[in-house]
This record gives C-alpha cells, structure tokens and sequence, in this order.
C-alpha cells in the first residue's frame, strides 16, 4: 500500500518548481526568489522540500530501533547537514522545541551550520548498564535507549557517513538546595546523612537525566492503539504540514517531535534502580510551572513534587533508591495558555470541584492529553521491575506503569497537612475522577459543595 501512494507523491518530483515558476508573475514572486536565495552560502542553492524512498540519491543509515548491539542497531539521524538529505533516518529535528532556537541562532549567523561538537569529557559520571528492556520489543517507543552514548557510539560512523550525529540523552550529577527541604531537615523529618542529605541546610545529592524525545513511530502507534498512518496523518495535519516526509517516507519510522523531555532524579546509588531486592520510591510529576516554580496555591503539584523529594531520600537513606521523573507536559499537555482560560472559566462560573473537569473540556475538547502509556519508558530504561511506593494518587500513571508490566506494591497519598489553601478543588475532583484515596470518595452532590477561592 505504502508503495503505491509514494509512487504518486514521488510522480511529479519537479511540482515545487513548476510551481514557483508560474507564480514568478505574480506579485508576490519576489517573496518565493528571496526565500530560495536567502543563506544559499549555508544550505546550499536548491531548496529541498521533501524526500521520497524512491529518489535514486537516498540511501538511508540503517536504524534497527530493538537490536540489542548498539551499532548494528544505528544511531538516529534527523540532522540534512552534510550528507544528511539522503542519508538521514529520522524526521524532525533534535533537542525537541530547542530545535527552533537552533534554527534561529543559524539564520541570525551565531552559529555556524557546519559547526562539529566537541564532546571532550561530556560523558556521563556514571555508566547506566544496557537492560534487556532496551531492545525488548514494545517496550521503549519514546526515546532513544543509546541516547547518552551517541557521541562514543558512533563517531566513526559520523565521519565515515559525512552525517551529524548527536545525543538525545545526557547524565550528570547534581546538589539540590531547596527551602522545604531545609525545614523537614530542621523538624527532625529528614536526617542528615552526609551522602543523600548532605548537611543540615538540607542539600541533596543525585545522579540526573535529562531526554529528548525520540518516537518510534510504530511503537508509538501501536502503545496508544491507532494504527502508524493515522498517527503520521495527524502529526502532519494538525502541525500544519510541518514535516512532509511523515507523509512522503514511509520508509523512515523514527520521529524527533517538538515537544518537551523528561528530567530523572536520582536519589541514591543509580546501580541498584534495576535490582529487584532494593526497595524504590517513585514519583512521576508533570510539569506545573505555577506550582512547581512560583507556589500558584490553586494546585498541589509543588506540595506533591516535595513531599516526593523526601520520600525519594528517605528511601535512598535505606539503601533502596528514590526516583522522581519530571515530564515537561504543562497543563496536562495542554499548555499554559489553556490552563488560565480553565482557571478564568473556572473563578467566573463558580470554581467547584464537580466543574473541574468540564470546564478543561470546553475549551480544550479534551480534559487530558498526556498520554501515560508512553510514560513508562524512562521506568523501562533503567532497567524498572517493581515499585514499592509509588508517591502519585493519579490512576492514569498508574495504570500506564502496571499495564507495562511492572508491579506497584504501595501507592502513597499526599498528606492532607501538605495540601495548599486553594487546591481542594482539584484535589477531591481528581478523586471523584478515579484518583487513588484511602480517604473520602466524594459524591456529585458533595463535589458541588468544594468551592475554591472567588475573584
Ligand atoms: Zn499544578
């Protein structure tokens, strides 16, 4: 099937030109020339507006996303510099929404195109061993397992192919200093230890990761049931065109999005996360910049971000692991912007806890569109069998981790003390919604009775 519809897209090869050519006598043609002029120096004199398979020039470097040996399986190449146009492997771009800025640094002549990153020392302090889960099919679609090694992997290949290579993944280690914490350490909560909490001001030592997406597009597809062409028509679609070879390279299964990564914290030593006898603490948090960074008392996010922190060093203290991962999907993906339309709907409509939800519908169509089932990946890359407490109420995540094949024994509710004075509301409709409680499920009739603060 796939072969006959690239025949046809691939039938007028020239369509850009011919184009162009009869537009020339309008009096917009000086737009089209002063774009196809514009940083020929860079990119060369000829504009490129996609690939197809059956070009005779593209010759793609193999990507075998589940083999296990990291060179038979390749690296992932989006990058068109150099020999890139016909041998890249991936679509998009890398560094997720970063790759505009990357963009706008080229056209603004601070950085060079043909730039070669020294990776010199940059290489990760603590080697995460390769699992099996890494090349497991279906169990990894959303990032790129040999992420933080490319650079080592494969910088032969880079040479001898003349293609950019570059990493998706990146270790490092960090202190955190953060007030809570200083004042659980001062309330006897959390007790210094010299190696997880460092002194008494409540310094935290961790190994941290951060990843850039890279999908798998049939994994993708197959996690959240929909089949890889109506995935590639929407993507295409809905950003308005934005890459044509979703729809020209079918060839290609790999897709580099614009969207946000994951940050993994690591409280204690990151060797024992994948073994099975040592106890870990997990939160998975979403991204709440109000909450999370400026204490916005309308949710509970920064309180559950802390009380996770703790939890996360209190484990390591016992010699298990704390793990929190940090996805940058603001608004239950839905943005910032939508989020204080729904806070402005919500204060002028009577901002009860039985409206929460409805009023994110209205505006946005959908209540949620973090899609859970991808989230387990980053659990899956360090090598994750079981969780003994899990710090999230959310069923969503939930079910996302246990529906991937790894057990939760414990899930742990925020403490009601910790709750800030404005974030009932959520709270107790999240509840009603399916939220884990060992506490009050509250009925319809008593969600009308949660009211949050009034303008
Ligand atoms: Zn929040």
């Amino acid at each position: 099937m796939a072969s006959v519809s690239v025949a046809k897209l691939a039938a007028k090869p020239t369509d850009f030109e011919e184009r162009t050519t009869v537009k020339a006598a309008s009096p917009k043609a000086e737009d089209f020339s002063a774009i196809q002029k514009a940083m020929s120096d860079v990119f060369g004199d000829k504009i490129r507006l996609s690939t197809f398979p059956t070009d005779s020039d593209v010759d793609p470097i193999k990507l075998d996303w589940y083999n296990a040996d990291a060179k038979s399986r390749g690296p992932v190449v989006p990058s068109k510099a150099n020999s890139g146009m016909c041998k890249h492997n991936a679509i998009g771009a890398h560094s997720g929404p970063y790759s505009i800025y990357h963009a706008l640094s080229i056209a603004s002549r601070k950085l060079d195109a043909k730039h070669v990153a020294d990776y010199t020392s940059s290489f990760p302090p603590f080697d995460f061993p390769q699992v099996a889960e890494w090349s497991e099919p279906g169990k990894i679609v959303s990032m790129d397992p040999f992420g933080h090694m490319t650079p080592w992997l494969y910088d032969d290949l880079e040479k001898k192919e003349n293609v950019e290579v570059r990493p998706s993944m990146a270790v490092t280690k960090a202190v955190l200093s953060i007030p809570e914490i200083k004042e659980e350490v001062k309330r006897g909560n959390l007790i210094p230890d010299g190696k997880i909490v460092l002194n008494d001001e409540g310094d935290m030592a961790c190994t941290k990761v951060a990843v850039d997406p890279v999908w798998f597009l049939p994994g993708v597809a197959e996690r959240v049931g929909i089949s890889e062409a109506d995935l590639r028509r929407a993507l295409f679609e809905d950003t308005n065109g934005m890459y044509p070879e979703l729809i020209t390279r079918p060839d290609i299964k790999v897709f580099c999005p614009p969207i946000g990564g994951i940050t993994a914290y690591v409280f204690g030593d990151p060797a024992n996360l994948s073994k099975e006898d040592k106890s870990l603490a997990l939160r998975v948090h979403d991204e709440c910049c109000s909450s999370d960074v400026f204490l916005s008392d309308i949710c509970s996010c920064r309180c559950y971000l802390i009380f996770g922190l703790v939890e996360a060093a209190k484990e390591a203290q016992k010699g298990g692991n704390g793990l929190i991962c940090y996805f940058r999907k603001e608004g239950r993906c839905l943005g910032e912007v939508t989020k204080y339309m729904v806070y402005n709907a919500r204060k002028r409509t009577g901002d009860t806890a039985n409206n929460y939800f409805h009023r994110t519908e209205c505006i946005a169509g959908v209540k949620d569109a973090r899609f859970q089932e991808l989230m387990p990946d980053i659990l899956h890359w360090f090598g994750i069998k079981k969780i003994d407490r899990m710090l999230s109420m959310s069923n969503m995540k939930y079910d996302a981790i246990v529906n991937s094949g790894i057990e939760i024994k414990e899930r742990v509710e925020i403490p009601d003390y910790l709750l800030p004075a404005d974030c009932r509301v959520e709270i107790d409709a999240k509840i009603a919604s399916g939220y884990f409680t060992n506490g009050h499920r509250y009925t319809d009739d008593e969600l009308k009775k949660v009211e949050g603060r009034k303008w």
